[in-house]
């Protein structure tokens, strides 16, 4: 090999990819610095691990370290690294075929077509030839670290050849340098480069040195592989301002450092607000995996279930092979523990928050709730530990959140089960004539009035051995004896009962399935509730929330002849056009607080001549 330059052609597949690359998008360049980094931190830790048994190399005592050069008017880039190196033959070898999977995947994909190439070019480790992205020509000085083994250079520009010579260079290791392309000069500029370093290779173990003054631009030891005790809040902040850009506080945070079942570091982080901002770093949901501190995957969605996508922070383990290829990761066998103990130590934090930080837990639930409701409606297995975090304002508490736990503490003697009404919003809710006879018996019910609760309602159907219930099916039944009380008539005069009824039912016609007298009002006049056999209201509200077209069921109207309204009713003249009237409104009246009026402000005209005529 020694001797005179040898040209040779590059590997079929290679000039495959090579092509692709140096066509490739514009916006993604940028990775060729991450790629060009991670083999010298490979070389690196390669020649770390020779020199624990093997002194006898060329420049032992060389600075384990990475260095980055750049002449903007040259436009010319270097990355020089004192790793393991390569001899004449490893260069042609290595960087004449693909060697990796990494790059073959991505070959695949994209003659699958499988979606857009920025969006694959970014989950691959595509590898040294990323640099023809942004090459014009591209030159490899290396060393190996065998004495008996001579340095070599290696060319090419990026056709279809590559060409190698001797070098007479005399230190250890491998210096990489670009001639940039014309469009590419941005990547000589130091601050575009510390920048980069900087969100693709903060973390990597050996320093990187910048320009000609030295500057190391990496963080180097990864604040996630510190002790517990080591890390403070502020560094812990910190951290978190400059993996999101989000500049508000962070609501709570997790740091693990495990062996069992699984290794893993992981730093992760409840978000100040549920909203990324517009400058937020983080451009998708995913936590940033790294295995032994090498970045794997940007947007790692595995790692936790979907409801909890809101969790923001990285994921470090030694589990993971270091020769995993970023595709593969997904089916690495360390993922499903990893997924398993992060998902648990998450949930054991809003335990924590909920039990010890109500005010941190309130503004969480502020933010968060939908995530926790998608979480109870999703995920069965986790049912027990998600429905505590559940947080509502009640009847009783309608200035306050309270749980479920809550909830129970306070019910009444011999209550068993748990009241829930339904809205649009609670101040609505909070008027319906449903809550009339809890409100005077004291029983408490809870306030569903996200449309979220009716998928919760659907999975929810139990908490700690009690039912829930809608307060606008059932009454409060206190005790066994109570219950059977639902069909006793109100003590009123049968004949002017029957004219009452018969109003109501000539008049509403088909609007409605039923008229019929209750004893469960007392300051309302009337209400609807559901046939006998009706789907739940949660469920008729998912209808109508899934399907546009849904016309609900026909209700029942129930009155309170009680009510002084409808009592001053039966005094009108039947034929009096304002018994019409009246019967109208209280039926609208009833609509309106179910939130089932198709159209409210028609009742203006006929409010209006009801005024009219108490003013006569
Ligand atoms: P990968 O890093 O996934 O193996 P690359 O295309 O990035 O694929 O690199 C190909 C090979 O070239 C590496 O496996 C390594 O053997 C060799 N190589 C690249 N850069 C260096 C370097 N700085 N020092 C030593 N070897 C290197
Ligand atoms: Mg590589």
């Amino acid at each position: 090999m020694a001797g005179k330059p040898k040209t040779r052609p590059f590997r079929a597949e290679t000039r495959q990819l090579l092509n692709i690359l140096i066509h490739s998008l514009y916006s993604e360049r940028e990775v060729f610095l991450r790629e060009l980094i991670s083999n010298a931190s490979d070389a690196l830790t390669r020649m770390n691990y020779e020199m624990l048994t093997n002194r006898d190399v060329n420049n032992p005592d060389a600075e384990l370290a990475i260095w980055i050069t750049a002449d903007e008017s040259a436009r010319t880039l270097a990355v020089r690294d004192s790793g393991i190196g390569m001899t004449a033959d490893e260069l042609a070898e290595n960087l004449g075929t693909i060697a990796h999977s990494g790059a073959r995947a991505f070959l695949q994909a994209v003659e699958e077509g499988q979606g857009k190439l920025a969006d694959i070019i970014g989950q691959f480790g595509v590898g040294f030839y990323s640099a023809f992205m942004v090459a014009e020509s591209i030159r490899v000085t290396s060393r190996s670290y065998r004495k008996d083994a001579a340095a070599a250079v290696w060319t090419s520009s990026g056709e279809d050849t590559f060409t190698i010579e001797p070098s007479d260079a005399e230190e250890r290791g491998t210096t990489v340098e670009i001639k940039l392309k014309e469009d590419a000069v941005e990547f000589a500029q130091l601050h575009r480069l510390r920048a980069i370093i900087r969100r693709h290779s903060n973390y990597v173990p050996f320093p990187i040195y910048l320009g000609a003054d030295k500057e190391q631009v990496n963080q180097q030891t990864a604040l996630w592989r510190k002790q517990t005790r080591e890390i403070t809040q502020e560094q812990a902040d910190e951290f978190y301002r400059e993996l999101t850009l989000d500049f508000g506080k962070p609501i709570a945070h997790l740091h693990l450092n495990i062996d069992a079942p699984v290794q893993l570091y992981a730093l992760l982080y409840i978000p100040s607000s549920a909203e990324r901002n517009m400058f937020a770093l983080r451009k998708e949901d995913g936590l940033k995996l790294y295995a032994r501190k090498v970045l794997i995957q940007e947007y790692c969605k595995d790692l936790l279930p979907e409801y909890l996508r809101f969790v923001q922070g990285v994921v470090d383990s030694e589990d993971i092979p270091l020769n995993v290829s970023r595709e593969t990761v997904q089916a690495s066998r360390a993922m499903p523990q990893l997924r398993r103990v992060v998902t648990g130590k998450v949930l054991d934090l809003l335990k924590d928050l909920a039990a010890n930080r109500t005010d941190d837990y309130t503004k969480f639930w502020e933010g968060f709730k939908r995530y926790i409701k998608e979480g109870v409606a999703t995920d069965r297995e986790n049912t027990d530990t998600l429905s505590p975090l559940l947080r509502y304002h009640s009847l009783n508490h309608p200035e306050e959140l309270i749980s479920l736990d809550r909830y129970i503490e306070e019910m009444k003697p011999g209550q068993a089960k748990i009241y829930y009404i339904l809205g649009e919003d609670q101040r609505s809710a909070l008027r319906s004539p449903h809550l009339d006879i809890y409100r005077k018996q004291g029983v408490d019910v809870l306030m569903m009035t996200d449309p979220l609760d009716s998928f919760v309602l659907l999975t929810l159907t139990r908490y700690k051995d009690h039912a829930l219930v809608s307060a606008s099916a059932e009454k409060p039944a206190l005790d066994a004896a109570a219950g059977e009380s639902d069909s006793a008539k109100p003590t009123e005069d049968e004949s002017t009962t029957v004219d009452l009824l018969d109003r109501f039912k000539l008049r509403l016609g088909e609007k409605v399935a039923d008229v019929r007298l209750t004893d469960r009002l007392l300051d309302s006049p009337a209400r609807l509730v559901d046939e006998e056999g009706a789907p739940q209201p949660e469920v008729q509200r998912v209808y109508r929330m899934l399907k546009q077209e849904f016309t609900a069921p026909k209700k029942v109207l129930e009155i309170n002849p009680n009510h002084d309204l409808l009592k001053r009713l039966l005094k009108v003249d039947r034929t009096d056009p304002l018994s019409d009237m009246v019967v109208d409104q209280v039926y609208e009246d009833a609509l309106l607080i179910e939130g089932l009026h198709p159209d409210p402000a028609a009742m203006i005209d006929r409010i209006q001549k009801i005024l009219l005529s108490a003013l006569k």
